[in-house]
């Protein structure tokens, strides 16, 4: 027997599970992820790793940065974008 309303509003958020990945220059593990755009609620907001950053609507151009060595880049150009 399947309960009703599975799909409620308390239906929580997602877990945040990309992989986290390294860096294209150095090797590190240390990747930030700029997550572009908001979260469907303000639960959601920094709810993910704290390796992950909540950029809103403004796409600074790059969506991976390394604490490490301090590069950016886009982890859909997979890379290519070597500066
Ligand atoms: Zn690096």
């Amino acid at each position: 027997m399947l309960p009703p309303d599975q799909w409620g509003s308390d239906e929580p958020a997602p877990p945040y599970d990309v992989p986290r990945g390294t860096c294209p220059r150095c090797g590190s593990d240390q990747v930030v992820h700029l997550v572009i755009g908001m979260p469907a609620s303000p639960e959601e907001f920094g709810s993910g790793p704290d390796w992950v950053s909540w950029v809103g609507c403004i796409h600074p151009g790059f969506d991976r940065s390394c604490a490490d060595c301090g590069h950016t880049w886009d982890a859909r150009l997979d890379g290519a974008n070597d500066e």
